[in-house]
Protein backbone atom coordinates (compact mmCIF):
# COMPACT_ATOMS: atom_id res chain seq x y z
CA UNK A 1 0.00 0.00 0.00
CA UNK A 2 1.02 3.77 -1.08
CA UNK A 3 0.04 6.78 -0.01
CA UNK A 4 0.61 7.41 -4.02
CA UNK A 5 -2.15 4.80 -5.27
CA UNK A 6 -5.28 6.05 -6.80
CA UNK A 7 -7.96 4.79 -5.01
CA UNK A 8 -8.58 2.09 -8.35
CA UNK A 9 -4.57 0.91 -7.80
CA UNK A 10 -5.38 0.47 -4.08
CA UNK A 11 -8.62 -1.12 -4.64
CA UNK A 12 -6.97 -3.92 -7.20
CA UNK A 13 -6.26 -7.65 -7.32
CA UNK A 14 -3.91 -8.32 -10.05
CA UNK A 15 -3.68 -11.75 -11.92
CA UNK A 16 -0.72 -14.03 -11.11
CA UNK A 17 0.14 -15.75 -14.13
CA UNK A 18 2.32 -19.05 -14.09
CA UNK A 19 5.93 -18.53 -13.29
CA UNK A 20 8.67 -17.88 -15.92
CA UNK A 21 11.63 -18.93 -13.49
CA UNK A 22 15.15 -18.32 -13.89
CA UNK A 23 16.89 -20.76 -11.12
CA UNK A 24 17.02 -23.38 -13.49
CA UNK A 25 16.07 -25.00 -16.47
CA UNK A 26 13.27 -27.05 -15.99
CA UNK A 27 10.43 -28.72 -18.04
CA UNK A 28 7.86 -26.08 -18.71
CA UNK A 29 4.22 -27.26 -18.86
CA UNK A 30 3.05 -24.37 -17.14
CA UNK A 31 1.63 -21.68 -19.00
CA UNK A 32 0.02 -23.61 -21.81
CA UNK A 33 3.06 -21.99 -24.56
CA UNK A 34 3.24 -24.01 -27.64
CA UNK A 35 6.23 -26.40 -27.35
CA UNK A 36 6.99 -25.63 -31.12
CA UNK A 37 8.86 -22.60 -32.59
CA UNK A 38 7.01 -20.13 -34.79
CA UNK A 39 6.93 -20.78 -38.61
CA UNK A 40 10.10 -20.40 -39.99
CA UNK A 41 8.48 -17.60 -42.48
CA UNK A 42 7.80 -16.05 -39.63
CA UNK A 43 11.11 -15.91 -37.82
CA UNK A 44 12.42 -14.76 -41.83
CA UNK A 45 9.28 -11.82 -41.61
CA UNK A 46 10.94 -10.80 -38.06
CA UNK A 47 14.38 -10.37 -39.01
CA UNK A 48 12.86 -8.42 -42.57
CA UNK A 49 11.04 -6.35 -40.20
CA UNK A 50 13.86 -5.25 -38.13
CA UNK A 51 14.99 -2.26 -40.25
CA UNK A 52 15.59 1.39 -40.40
CA UNK A 53 11.82 1.25 -40.58
CA UNK A 54 11.86 1.30 -36.57
CA UNK A 55 12.26 4.72 -36.22
CA UNK A 56 8.82 5.14 -37.62
CA UNK A 57 5.41 4.36 -35.99
CA UNK A 58 3.47 1.29 -36.86
CA UNK A 59 0.13 2.30 -38.70
CA UNK A 60 -2.22 2.37 -36.15
CA UNK A 61 -5.53 1.03 -37.84
CA UNK A 62 -2.87 -2.30 -38.96
CA UNK A 63 -4.48 -2.93 -41.94
CA UNK A 64 -2.79 -5.15 -43.14
CA UNK A 65 -3.22 -7.27 -40.12
CA UNK A 66 -6.62 -6.73 -40.22
CA UNK A 67 -7.27 -7.57 -44.02
CA UNK A 68 -5.54 -10.49 -43.30
CA UNK A 69 -7.20 -12.20 -40.98
CA UNK A 70 -10.50 -10.87 -42.56
CA UNK A 71 -9.45 -13.16 -45.48
CA UNK A 72 -8.56 -16.02 -43.44
CA UNK A 73 -11.93 -15.98 -41.51
CA UNK A 74 -14.28 -14.91 -44.39
CA UNK A 75 -15.38 -11.92 -43.23
CA UNK A 76 -14.98 -8.19 -43.90
CA UNK A 77 -12.28 -5.81 -42.70
CA UNK A 78 -14.40 -3.57 -40.44
CA UNK A 79 -15.57 -6.79 -38.75
CA UNK A 80 -11.85 -7.37 -36.56
CA UNK A 81 -9.83 -5.86 -34.35
CA UNK A 82 -6.42 -6.57 -33.56
CA UNK A 83 -4.41 -6.09 -29.59
CA UNK A 84 -1.51 -6.59 -28.17
CA UNK A 85 -2.37 -9.99 -27.19
CA UNK A 86 -5.75 -10.99 -26.83
CA UNK A 87 -5.85 -10.09 -23.03
CA UNK A 88 -5.41 -6.44 -24.26
CA UNK A 89 -8.58 -7.22 -26.71
CA UNK A 90 -10.55 -8.52 -24.05
CA UNK A 91 -9.98 -6.06 -21.32
CA UNK A 92 -10.85 -3.13 -24.05
CA UNK A 93 -14.00 -5.40 -24.83
CA UNK A 94 -15.05 -5.20 -20.92
CA UNK A 95 -14.38 -1.57 -21.16
CA UNK A 96 -16.26 -1.08 -24.45
CA UNK A 97 -19.31 -3.65 -23.71
CA UNK A 98 -20.22 -4.51 -20.27
CA UNK A 99 -22.42 -2.61 -18.57
CA UNK A 100 -22.21 -1.34 -14.45
CA UNK A 101 -25.96 -1.47 -14.30
CA UNK A 102 -25.80 -5.09 -13.88
CA UNK A 103 -23.56 -8.23 -13.46
CA UNK A 104 -21.45 -9.41 -15.61
CA UNK A 105 -21.39 -13.09 -15.94
CA UNK A 106 -18.84 -16.13 -15.87
CA UNK A 107 -18.00 -19.22 -14.98
CA UNK A 108 -16.96 -20.16 -11.38
CA UNK A 109 -13.77 -22.01 -13.18
CA UNK A 110 -12.66 -20.12 -15.64
CA UNK A 111 -9.38 -17.94 -16.87
CA UNK A 112 -8.83 -15.65 -14.14
CA UNK A 113 -8.39 -12.64 -15.51
CA UNK A 114 -12.18 -11.54 -16.25
CA UNK A 115 -12.49 -10.68 -12.42
CA UNK A 116 -9.67 -9.01 -12.46
CA UNK A 117 -10.84 -6.96 -15.55
CA UNK A 118 -14.02 -6.46 -13.98
CA UNK A 119 -12.70 -4.88 -10.92
CA UNK A 120 -10.73 -2.66 -13.26
CA UNK A 121 -13.58 -1.66 -14.50
CA UNK A 122 -16.15 -0.99 -11.74
CA UNK A 123 -18.22 -3.89 -12.80
CA UNK A 124 -20.07 -6.15 -10.68
CA UNK A 125 -19.27 -9.75 -11.44
CA UNK A 126 -21.91 -13.13 -10.70
CA UNK A 127 -20.23 -15.99 -10.69
CA UNK A 128 -21.93 -19.00 -12.27
CA UNK A 129 -20.73 -22.33 -10.77
CA UNK A 130 -19.74 -25.31 -13.67
CA UNK A 131 -21.94 -28.33 -12.95
CA UNK A 132 -20.08 -31.38 -11.15
CA UNK A 133 -18.71 -32.85 -14.24
CA UNK A 134 -16.77 -29.10 -14.69
CA UNK A 135 -19.10 -28.33 -17.82
CA UNK A 136 -21.01 -24.90 -18.43
CA UNK A 137 -24.67 -24.95 -17.70
CA UNK A 138 -25.50 -22.80 -20.39
CA UNK A 139 -29.37 -22.20 -18.88
CA UNK A 140 -28.28 -20.65 -15.76
CA UNK A 141 -27.17 -17.70 -18.03
CA UNK A 142 -30.63 -16.93 -18.61
CA UNK A 143 -30.54 -13.99 -16.00
CA UNK A 144 -29.92 -10.45 -15.64
CA UNK A 145 -26.75 -9.41 -16.83
CA UNK A 146 -24.48 -6.60 -18.32
CA UNK A 147 -22.78 -8.93 -20.42
CA UNK A 148 -21.54 -12.92 -20.56
CA UNK A 149 -17.71 -13.91 -21.38
CA UNK A 150 -17.44 -17.60 -21.65
CA UNK A 151 -13.79 -18.95 -22.90
CA UNK A 152 -14.58 -22.06 -25.46
CA UNK A 153 -12.76 -24.75 -24.79
CA UNK A 154 -12.75 -23.14 -21.10
CA UNK A 155 -9.88 -22.80 -18.94
CA UNK A 156 -8.20 -24.64 -16.99
CA UNK A 157 -11.19 -27.20 -17.53
CA UNK A 158 -9.99 -28.03 -20.97
CA UNK A 159 -13.65 -28.81 -21.84
CA UNK A 160 -15.21 -27.33 -25.24
CA UNK A 161 -19.10 -26.60 -25.37
CA UNK A 162 -20.98 -27.14 -28.71
CA UNK A 163 -21.68 -24.27 -30.83
CA UNK A 164 -25.39 -24.60 -30.30
CA UNK A 165 -25.31 -23.50 -26.84
CA UNK A 166 -23.62 -20.44 -28.07
CA UNK A 167 -26.41 -19.90 -30.53
CA UNK A 168 -28.77 -20.29 -28.01
CA UNK A 169 -27.25 -18.11 -25.99
CA UNK A 170 -26.75 -15.36 -27.92
CA UNK A 171 -30.33 -15.26 -29.18
CA UNK A 172 -31.67 -15.37 -25.35
CA UNK A 173 -29.16 -12.15 -24.79
CA UNK A 174 -29.71 -9.42 -27.99
CA UNK A 175 -29.46 -6.56 -25.67
CA UNK A 176 -26.39 -8.07 -24.34
CA UNK A 177 -22.76 -8.66 -25.80
CA UNK A 178 -21.60 -12.14 -25.32
CA UNK A 179 -17.73 -12.39 -25.59
CA UNK A 180 -16.37 -15.99 -26.66
CA UNK A 181 -12.74 -16.44 -25.72
CA UNK A 182 -11.03 -18.87 -28.10
CA UNK A 183 -7.81 -18.88 -27.18
CA UNK A 184 -7.68 -22.81 -27.70
CA UNK A 185 -10.06 -23.22 -30.31
CA UNK A 186 -7.63 -24.16 -32.83
CA UNK A 187 -6.73 -27.41 -30.61
CA UNK A 188 -9.99 -29.47 -32.16
CA UNK A 189 -13.04 -27.23 -32.08
CA UNK A 190 -15.02 -25.38 -34.22
CA UNK A 191 -15.03 -21.43 -33.94
CA UNK A 192 -17.97 -19.76 -33.18
CA UNK A 193 -17.01 -16.89 -35.88
CA UNK A 194 -19.68 -18.14 -38.15
CA UNK A 195 -22.40 -17.01 -35.39
CA UNK A 196 -20.77 -13.21 -36.17
CA UNK A 197 -23.16 -13.21 -39.28
CA UNK A 198 -25.86 -14.27 -37.50
CA UNK A 199 -25.36 -12.24 -33.97
CA UNK A 200 -24.76 -8.58 -33.95
CA UNK A 201 -24.04 -9.37 -30.09
CA UNK A 202 -21.51 -11.86 -30.37
CA UNK A 203 -17.61 -11.38 -30.46
CA UNK A 204 -14.97 -13.38 -30.87
CA UNK A 205 -11.67 -13.24 -29.20
CA UNK A 206 -8.70 -15.44 -30.33
CA UNK A 207 -4.77 -15.26 -30.01
CA UNK A 208 -1.48 -15.66 -31.66
CA UNK A 209 -0.42 -17.26 -28.46
CA UNK A 210 -1.00 -20.77 -28.18
CA UNK A 211 -2.00 -22.40 -31.54
CA UNK A 212 0.89 -20.30 -33.13
CA UNK A 213 3.52 -20.17 -31.20
CA UNK A 214 3.67 -16.67 -30.66
CA UNK A 215 2.99 -15.99 -27.15
CA UNK A 216 6.50 -13.38 -27.47
CA UNK A 217 5.40 -11.64 -29.63
CA UNK A 218 2.30 -10.28 -28.02
CA UNK A 219 -0.92 -10.13 -30.90
CA UNK A 220 -4.63 -11.15 -30.28
CA UNK A 221 -7.38 -10.05 -32.07
CA UNK A 222 -11.36 -10.26 -32.12
CA UNK A 223 -13.65 -10.62 -34.29
CA UNK A 224 -17.56 -9.14 -34.41
CA UNK A 225 -20.03 -7.37 -36.18
CA UNK A 226 -19.08 -3.07 -37.50
CA UNK A 227 -20.63 -1.54 -34.03
CA UNK A 228 -18.65 -4.41 -31.93
CA UNK A 229 -15.61 -3.11 -33.71
CA UNK A 230 -16.41 0.49 -33.83
CA UNK A 231 -16.56 0.32 -30.02
CA UNK A 232 -13.27 -1.48 -29.53
CA UNK A 233 -11.39 1.09 -31.53
CA UNK A 234 -13.20 3.89 -29.41
CA UNK A 235 -11.46 2.66 -26.93
CA UNK A 236 -8.20 1.58 -27.63
CA UNK A 237 -7.82 5.23 -29.53
CA UNK A 238 -8.28 6.73 -25.34
CA UNK A 239 -5.50 4.74 -24.40
CA UNK A 240 -2.78 4.01 -26.86
CA UNK A 241 -2.78 4.71 -31.01
CA UNK A 242 0.28 2.42 -31.46
CA UNK A 243 -0.91 -0.86 -29.68
CA UNK A 244 1.00 -3.94 -32.02
CA UNK A 245 4.63 -2.90 -33.26
CA UNK A 246 6.28 -3.10 -36.76
CA UNK A 247 7.49 -5.97 -35.71
CA UNK A 248 4.70 -7.97 -34.74
CA UNK A 249 2.39 -7.05 -37.55
CA UNK A 250 4.97 -8.31 -39.92
CA UNK A 251 5.63 -11.51 -37.80
CA UNK A 252 1.81 -11.96 -36.98
CA UNK A 253 0.71 -11.36 -41.31
CA UNK A 254 3.62 -13.97 -42.05
CA UNK A 255 1.99 -16.48 -39.45
CA UNK A 256 -1.71 -16.15 -41.24
CA UNK A 257 0.62 -16.81 -44.39
CA UNK A 258 2.07 -20.11 -43.50
CA UNK A 259 -1.27 -22.28 -43.40
CA UNK A 260 0.80 -25.68 -43.30
CA UNK A 261 3.10 -24.79 -40.59
CA UNK A 262 -0.29 -23.75 -38.21
CA UNK A 263 -1.93 -27.24 -39.30
CA UNK A 264 0.98 -29.46 -38.83
CA UNK A 265 2.06 -28.05 -35.60
CA UNK A 266 -1.60 -28.09 -34.08
CA UNK A 267 -1.94 -31.27 -35.27
CA UNK A 268 0.81 -32.57 -33.44
CA UNK A 269 0.32 -30.78 -30.21
CA UNK A 270 -3.25 -33.04 -30.52
CA UNK A 271 -1.67 -36.25 -30.87
CA UNK A 272 0.54 -35.98 -28.31
CA UNK A 273 -2.50 -34.62 -26.09
CA UNK A 274 -4.58 -37.48 -26.88
CA UNK A 275 -1.33 -39.86 -26.32
CA UNK A 276 -0.45 -38.22 -23.22
CA UNK A 277 -4.42 -38.64 -21.85
CA UNK A 278 -4.49 -42.12 -22.75
CA UNK A 279 -1.53 -43.02 -20.63
CA UNK A 280 -2.65 -40.65 -17.77
CA UNK A 281 -6.05 -42.29 -17.93
CA UNK A 282 -4.03 -45.69 -17.15
CA UNK A 283 -1.70 -44.60 -14.63
CA UNK A 284 -5.08 -44.17 -12.51
CA UNK A 285 -5.54 -40.18 -13.22
CA UNK A 286 -8.93 -38.60 -14.03
CA UNK A 287 -8.53 -36.55 -17.37
CA UNK A 288 -11.36 -34.29 -18.85
CA UNK A 289 -12.10 -34.52 -22.50
CA UNK A 290 -9.65 -32.00 -23.70
CA UNK A 291 -10.37 -29.92 -26.54
CA UNK A 292 -6.89 -27.29 -25.81
CA UNK A 293 -3.18 -27.75 -25.52
CA UNK A 294 -3.26 -28.33 -22.02
CA UNK A 295 -4.69 -31.43 -20.20
CA UNK A 296 -6.66 -31.11 -16.42
CA UNK A 297 -5.90 -34.03 -13.98
CA UNK A 298 -6.30 -35.54 -10.76
CA UNK A 299 -5.61 -38.09 -9.14
CA UNK A 300 -7.68 -40.09 -6.41
CA UNK A 301 -5.53 -40.84 -4.23
CA UNK A 302 -2.48 -38.22 -4.22
CA UNK A 303 -3.17 -34.56 -4.01
CA UNK A 304 -2.61 -32.30 -6.89
CA UNK A 305 -0.05 -30.07 -4.39
CA UNK A 306 2.15 -32.64 -3.63
CA UNK A 307 2.57 -33.73 -7.22
CA UNK A 308 2.77 -30.28 -7.80
CA UNK A 309 5.73 -30.14 -5.63
CA UNK A 310 7.13 -33.23 -5.84
CA UNK A 311 7.29 -32.44 -9.94
CA UNK A 312 9.05 -29.34 -9.79
CA UNK A 313 11.95 -30.75 -7.27
CA UNK A 314 11.90 -33.35 -10.30
CA UNK A 315 12.32 -30.07 -12.79
CA UNK A 316 8.76 -30.33 -14.23
CA UNK A 317 6.87 -27.38 -14.22
CA UNK A 318 2.65 -27.61 -14.15
CA UNK A 319 0.14 -25.34 -12.85
CA UNK A 320 -1.40 -26.10 -9.34
CA UNK A 321 -3.99 -23.49 -8.65
CA UNK A 322 -5.23 -23.04 -5.08
CA UNK A 323 -8.65 -22.37 -5.42
CA UNK A 324 -12.19 -23.75 -4.03
CA UNK A 325 -13.42 -27.02 -6.23
CA UNK A 326 -10.11 -27.27 -8.56
CA UNK A 327 -7.32 -27.45 -5.49
CA UNK A 328 -7.05 -31.11 -6.28
CA UNK A 329 -6.31 -30.38 -9.65
CA UNK A 330 -3.62 -29.81 -12.47
CA UNK A 331 -3.36 -28.27 -15.62
CA UNK A 332 -0.72 -29.91 -17.65
CA UNK A 333 0.30 -28.19 -20.72
CA UNK A 334 0.86 -30.20 -23.56
CA UNK A 335 4.70 -30.27 -24.56
CA UNK A 336 6.85 -32.54 -27.39
CA UNK A 337 6.15 -36.27 -27.15
CA UNK A 338 9.72 -36.03 -25.04
CA UNK A 339 8.58 -33.70 -22.92
CA UNK A 340 5.39 -35.53 -21.98
CA UNK A 341 7.15 -38.83 -21.82
CA UNK A 342 9.51 -36.96 -19.45
CA UNK A 343 6.90 -35.60 -17.31
CA UNK A 344 4.91 -39.06 -17.48
CA UNK A 345 8.26 -41.31 -16.05
CA UNK A 346 8.43 -38.20 -13.80
CA UNK A 347 4.88 -38.99 -12.33
CA UNK A 348 4.99 -42.50 -12.46
CA UNK A 349 7.76 -42.64 -9.83
CA UNK A 350 5.85 -40.33 -7.85
CA UNK A 351 2.88 -42.12 -7.74
CA UNK A 352 4.95 -45.52 -7.12
CA UNK A 353 6.82 -44.09 -4.51
CA UNK A 354 3.10 -43.00 -2.48
CA UNK A 355 2.42 -47.03 -2.89
C1 LIG B 1 -3.73 -17.49 -22.81
C2 LIG B 1 -5.12 -16.99 -22.71
C3 LIG B 1 -5.45 -15.69 -23.10
C4 LIG B 1 -4.43 -14.64 -23.37
O1 LIG B 1 -3.65 -14.77 -24.43
P1 LIG B 1 -2.69 -13.60 -24.91
O2 LIG B 1 -3.12 -13.37 -26.30
O3 LIG B 1 -1.34 -14.19 -24.78
O4 LIG B 1 -2.87 -12.39 -24.06
C5 LIG B 1 -6.78 -15.31 -23.09
N1 LIG B 1 -7.74 -16.14 -22.68
C6 LIG B 1 -7.46 -17.38 -22.26
C7 LIG B 1 -8.56 -18.26 -21.79
C8 LIG B 1 -6.14 -17.83 -22.25
O5 LIG B 1 -5.85 -19.04 -21.78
Amino acid sequence: MSKYWSPLAASLVPYVPGEQPKDKKYIKLNTNENPYPPSPKVLEAIREAANADLRLYPDPTCDALVRKIADYYGVRPEQVFVGNGSDEVLAFAFGAFFDPADPILFPDITYSFYKVYAEFFGLKAELIPLDERFEVPFELFDRENGGIVLPNPNAPTAILAPLDAFRGLLARNPDHVVMIDEAYIDFGGQSAVELVKEFPNALVVQTLSKSRSLAGIRVGFAIGSEELIEGLNRVKNSFNSYTLDRVALAAAIASFDDEVYFRTTTERVILTREAASDKLRQMGFEVTDSRANFVFISHPAIAAKTLFEQLREKGILVRYFNQPRIDNHLRVSIGTDEEMDAFLTALQEIVAARR
